[in-house]
């Protein structure tokens, strides 16, 4: 099936709550194209190197949203431009992020990334490193930056029992957030990001309401 195909059986499968980002990492320009001229406007990212380039060479009214591991002292590539950052895993990037926000007058979204998974190699946050950073005074003095929810993969397994504990654990966190901080001038939590391809359906049933797909769409990766 084509890419337009892809997205358009993907869309109606999706709940009208759920937001769809297109994973278009390693893709070239011309199949992000097709994508945008069947309608769709968020891309995600995983290198800013790349990203930069597609943001330079594509549509300006793209929506482009870094979902991979960020590096403090590449933020100030993106910081004009991105959308939302997924991957923000610790407070020190998050005031480098607010920094390079300033310089350019904006304010720029964030979620910050939890570690839902049994595997080592994933990134993000623990329960309580979250609370902390959210119940910090220091947290609260960053003015260009809004967190507006969480991020988290699941284990990389067959076992829909543990993908679906690890999904239910990151929305548990989510909802809990929410009612113990509220809303603030730089908080304000109402996207859940969790869900990719081999996974979307039952991250939406565990209360994901941004999903990120990429080879479902654009057809298998070749590194
Ligand atoms: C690559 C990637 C995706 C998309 O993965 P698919 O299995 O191709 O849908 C989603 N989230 C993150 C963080 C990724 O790096």
């Amino acid at each position: 099936m084509s890419i337009t195909e892809n997205l358009k059986h993907i869309k109606n499968t999706l709940p009208a709550h759920v937001t769809l980002v297109a994973v278009s990492k390693t893709k070239p320009n011309e199949d992000i194209v097709e994508a945008y001229e069947a309608g769709q406007r968020i891309f995600g990212e995983n290198k800013i190197q790349e990203m930069t380039d597609k943001y330079e060479a594509l549509p300006k009214d793209i929506e482009w949203h870094m979902i991979g591991h960020v590096q403090r002292n590449k933020v100030k590539y993106m910081a004009p431009y991105v959308s939302l950052i997924h991957g923000v895993d610790s407070f020190r990037l998050l005031e480098e992020i607010d920094k390079q926000a300033k310089r350019n007058n904006r304010v720029i979204s964030c979620l910050l990334q939890m570690f839902i998974a049994e595997e080592e190699t994933k990134f993000g946050l623990d329960q309580t490193e979250l609370m902390e950073i959210l119940a910090s005074e220091e947290f609260k003095a960053l003015k260009n930056i809004k967190v507006v929810g969480l991020m988290g993969m699941a284990t990389f397994t067959d076992n829909q029992l543990q993908v679906k504990k690890e999904f239910t654990q990151l929305n548990d966190i989510f909802a809990m957030c929410k009612k113990q901080f509220g809303i603030h001038d730089n908080l304000d939590l109402n996207t859940v990001s969790m869900g990719m391809s081999n996974d979307y359906s039952l991250a939406i049933e565990c209360g994901s309401t941004m999903v990120r797909i990429g080879s479902n769409i654009f057809g298998n990766r070749n590194y």
